[in-house]
């Protein structure tokens, strides 16, 4: 007997809602009343919007009753708030876009729209994108729902945490250098970073423009397979948005891994991981060897190199893509005497420390004298990088990595620590530098009983092997049932 409707997967609350089991206002009141009663803890959201929801799912049930169908009609999902949202406010987790309402939706929220999702709220993120677990969010953390002492991860924590604790169906996140992939570990969902390119940043609110990829989050990797392919796609509002058709990820998920060709970076496999989280990765490569795929070693070689070559090139961009929040343009405005102090007073109460120390960072390995030396060799790192990657997949279909070195950290363990917080991504900046895709799918618990991530990383735009790889996978576990209390 199903308890109480939130528990369904995005999938099952579709199917659902399509032979018209349940509706669209039951699942949306059932998922903000759940809100209500966990969301003062676990601080998920920072925007929920409850009454548009309601009408929405009004509008749905009686598209349903008429017949229609569309790809997500009647499906509460929840919008990192680094999206933008015509007529809901977008904040970026920053105080300086406090207030900002955007007059237009970004092309990822108005296809979602499109495809008749209910948009039940916008999610919790560290500033602007820029961390690795909510810590750095103006409005306070999110908490981890395994264990309210430990981060739920970032940047898209909120998202991860929306969708675990049975707050949203799915999300959107979205994968700088691993915020989708990482806050999915750490709650123990499915999150997917598309290949650059897949998804439109139209209405994305820049950092790192090069390496920024809006991507889904669900409890299952079908409902990431059906979000994807509702959001992907060429947009005429973002020139870097590729030409290349979608493909029916849905129809990728074979349960089938035979012959699949998997390649084990003995890079990603190194002193310093946590003891648990090397067991379950291993043994979920050998599940996934059991069922049919061929595992070899490979070697990723730049891998040591991800780190300090990402930690210039998305500064820099931060830093450039940052200056136009001036005070003038979008949200609160400190004025001062002039013009000058006015911008300083902005920006120098409006942004955090890490925003701060990241423009600082980007502005410098920018500037003359410096740029070649910072950010033109940072540059060719990433191009070493991206060839390791060419190499490995001219040898495999998917490489199997953890997604992180750890679980899920205490509140403070790194904030003192900046470099030790950025080293939580080592093993997902790589795939984020080669413009290649990763998915992050459950596959363990550690002693503290808190989840451990598998990452199967794929070649550029080749989303439906990695899916194909990890449905697999999970229909031959339980990881993915598991919930929190
Ligand atoms: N944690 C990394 C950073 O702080 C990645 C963030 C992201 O992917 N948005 O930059």
């Amino acid at each position: 007997m199903m308890t109480d409707l939130t528990d369904l997967s995005l999938s099952e609350a579709r199917e659902k809602l399509r032979r018209r089991e349940i509706s669209a206002v039951e699942l949306t009141r059932a998922t903000l009343a759940r809100i209500e009663q966990r969301d003062p803890t676990l601080n998920a959201y920072l925007t929920v919007t409850g009454e548009r929801a309601l009408k929405r799912a009004e509008a749905a049930d009686r598209a349903l009753a008429n017949g229609e169908d569309r790809p997500l009609l009647g499906v509460p999902l929840a919008l990192k708030d680094i999206l933008s949202t015509q007529g809901v406010e977008t904040t970026c987790g920053s105080k300086i876009l406090q207030g900002y309402t955007p007059v237009f939706s970004a092309t990822v929220a108005q296809r979602l729209d499109d495809a008749g999702a209910i948009l039940i709220g916008k999610t919790n993120l560290d500033e602007f994108a820029m961390g690795s677990s909510t810590e750095n969010s103006a409005y306070g953390a999110s908490r981890n729902p395994w264990d309210t002492e430990r981060v739920p991860g970032g940047s898209s924590g909120g998202s991860a945490v929306a969708v675990a604790a049975r707050m949203a169906q799915g999300a959107i996140g979205t994968d700088t250098g691993g915020s989708i992939r990482l806050p999915a570990a750490y709650c123990g969902i499915v999150g997917l970073k598309p290949s650059y390119g897949r998804v439109s940043r139209y209405g994305l609110v820049a950092f790192g423009s090069s390496l920024d990829c809006p991507g889904p989050m669900g409890r299952m990797v079908e409902d990431a397979a059906r979000l994807l392919g509702v959001i992907a796609g060429r947009d005429p509002l973002d020139s870097t948005s590729m030409e290349a058709p979608v493909p029916d990820y849905r129809a990728a998920l074979t349960g089938d891994v035979k012959g699949l060709r998997i390649g084990v970076p003995r890079e990603y496999f190194v002193e310093g991981i946590q003891p648990e989280v090397e067991a379950a990765v291993r043994a979920a490569i050998t599940q996934l060897e059991a069922m049919g795929a061929a595992v070899v070693e490979i070697s990723l070689p730049n891998t040591d190199y991800a780190m300090p070559a990402y930690y210039i090139i998305a500064p820099a961009e931060a830093s450039a893509n940052l200056a136009r929040f001036d005070g003038i343009r979008f949200g609160p405005r400190m004025m001062r005497g002039d013009m000058w102090a006015t911008y300083k007073a902005t920006r120098g109460e409006g942004f955090g420390p890490e925003v701060k120390r990241r423009i600082m960072l980007g502005t410098y390995a920018l500037s003359a004298g410096y740029y070649d030396a910072y950010y033109g060799k940072a540059q060719q790192v990433r191009t070493l990088i991206k060839q390791d990657f060419d190499r490995a997949f001219e040898q495999v279909d998917v490489i199997a990595a953890p997604v992180s070195p750890s679980t899920a950290f205490k509140f403070g363990a790194n904030v003192d620590d900046p470099i030790k917080m950025y080293l939580e991504d080592v093993f997902t900046i790589p795939a984020s530098l080669a413009g290649v895709c990763g998915i992050s799918v459950p596959c363990g618990k550690d002693g503290d009983h808190l989840p451990i991530g598998l990452q199967l990383i794929g070649g550029a735009f080749r989303e439906e092997t990695i899916l194909r790889a990890a449905h697999a996978y999970e229909q031959a576990t339980t990881w993915h049932t598991l919930a929190p209390a």
